[in-house]
């Protein structure tokens, strides 16, 4: 599928530039619209004006991605899976990352609490963004469909995370739909052997369905029927087979099925992927594991897990439910869903850590995103108050930001005086990054300033305070620099 343009967009709106979209004009929105940075309903005029409906069904056709976008969940923690436009990242950027689930089972209750609590209150902040997980996948074990519904309501009344219940008996699949009114789980999974009983309960429930088949003819074939009989709301499962030889194939699968879909315009599969990582514990006794056949697993299904993401396998279902793992895979998402069209940056400006008084020692980095979170973060731990005062180097880093010229005095004089720092800072010290110490002699000159050349590594700026930062000396020496 072609990428789409602005002039793709254009001639299907009104044309009126009535602003009633909170933008100035039509091509604006049209910009807007293909960023993902407001919605069609936005452009009331289409909507209410007959006279529209024509374009309005050509514009829904023409923006309607080639990977169809489904919901999973209720309210507040409802997630949004799939949307893709393009194949490779950085022909745009996706949007939704990969949803991340941890299973369950109805067999043993203690662990379905104990692991339903670690997904509810997982979150780590990372460079700014919030890492936690998305939901719980109930699995039949048991095989009673009583259990099985105790189950899911045990999980319910801990989270009200998204859920997905996993069974393939249709009798067991509609008690935990029971439980499940108007929540919007995932069904998991249509076969070709189940089909036309778990489609009904699709139906019924008005919930998404997956379908699961290793054979894409198959996968296809089930998704078309599913569609003939009224559903619309699928996610594909291709398999994932861990083991040997097997990674690959599934690899594979899950590329053909979005190549297919975006780049050759089968709508017959256009619709959101699923991935098992937890499938490497499948036939295990894993009660009777030993620790290190256990890390084994769960490094095997690390592998697994980062593979199926580098492509953006829409969800995942992982068993390992450990802090090391998930901020792994965390981090993994976290990196494959930046936007590459976006310099990795901070606004610039003068940041309080710690409630600073106007003597407390102020920093200067630059707005690097890595660079601003690491040392702001080791000042927060710290807990020493300082001022921060970031510069605009575009997204830069300190070495680089120096070597290209973006980190520069006349830059640093700038921000002094664009953040006020010289009314909220009463000393005139400034600690600057190691990486930057070839600023020292023309920044003291120039901005008039007592210089302090801090650590190449901001872990050390407990020390440099501890043995350098001492008000008293810089004000004799600021004294010095004006006779
Ligand atoms: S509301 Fe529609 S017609 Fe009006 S400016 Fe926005 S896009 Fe154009």
């Amino acid at each position: 599928m072609p990428k789409l343009s602005p002039l793709n967009v254009i001639p299907l709106l009104p044309g009126t530039n009535c602003g009633q979209c909170g933008e100035q004009t039509c091509m604006s929105f049209a910009v807007k619209l293909l960023d993902h940075l407001i919605e069609l309903k936005e452009c009331k005029p289409l909507f209410s004006e007959k006279k529209y409906a024509k374009k309005l069904k050509k514009l829904k056709e023409l923006v309607t991605p080639p990977i169809i976008s489904i919901k999973i969940g209720t309210g507040e923690k409802q997630i949004s899976i799939g949307g893709e436009e393009v194949l490779y990242r950085h022909e745009l950027t996706y949007y939704s990352p990969t949803a991340i689930f941890v299973d369950v089972n109805d067999e043993d209750l203690d662990d379905l609490i104990q692991r339903t609590e670690f997904v509810k209150n997982y979150d780590w902040i990372r460079l700014g963004d919030r890492i936690n997980l998305q939901g719980i996948a109930v699995r039949s074990l048991s095989g009673n469909p009583d259990t099985f519904a105790q189950a899911v309501k045990k999980v319910l009344s801990i989270t009200d995370l998204p859920i997905i219940l996993c069974t393939l008996d249709p009798k067991i699949m509609e008690a935990g739909l029971k439980v499940t009114k108007n929540k919007n789980p995932l069904m998991y999974t249509a076969t070709k052997e189940n089909w036309k009983e778990m489609a009904k309960l699709a139906l019924e429930y008005d919930v998404p369905i997956t379908v699961y088949s290793t054979d894409l003819d198959e996968l296809k074939s089930l998704c078309v029927s599913l569609e003939n009989a009224g559903i619309n709301k699928i996610v594909l499962d291709p398999g994932t087979i861990p083991g040997e030889g097997h990674i690959g194939e599934t690899y594979s699968r899950h590329i053909i099925l979005k190549k297919s879909a975006i780049e050759k315009g089968d709508k017959s599969i256009g619709y959101p992927t699923i991935g098992i990582p937890a499938a490497v514990w499948m036939d295990q006794d894993i009660k009777n594991l030993s620790l290190g056949e256990r890390v084994t697993l769960s490094y095997e299904e690390a592998k697994l897990g980062t593979i199926l993401i580098s492509h953006a396998t829409n969800l995942l279902i992982f068993h390992t439910a450990e802090n090391w793992f998930m901020l792994a895979i965390g981090v993994v998402r976290q990196n494959v869903y930046a936007d590459p069209r976006i310099n990795p940056a901070v606004e610039p400006g003068l940041y309080e850590i710690n409630n600073p008084t106007p003597e407390s020692p102020l920093f200067l980095t630059t707005n690097y995103t890595m660079t601003y979170f690491v040392v702001k973060g080791d000042l927060e731990e710290s807990r020493i108050p300082s001022w921060l005062l970031v510069i605009d180097t575009e997204g830069i880093g300190v070495e680089c930001a120096v070597a290209g010229g973006d980190l520069n005095v006349d830059a640093i004089k700038e921000h002094i005086e664009k953040y006020k720092v010289n009314e909220k800072v009463k000393h005139h010290g400034i600690i600057i990054p190691g990486l930057a110490a070839r600023l020292q002699g023309e920044l003291e000159d120039s901005a008039n300033k007592v210089v302090i050349v801090g650590p190449r590594d901001c872990g050390g700026i407990p020390f440099l305070l501890e043995k350098r930062w001492n008000l008293e000396k810089i004000e004799e020496l600021w004294q010095e620099m004006q006779s």
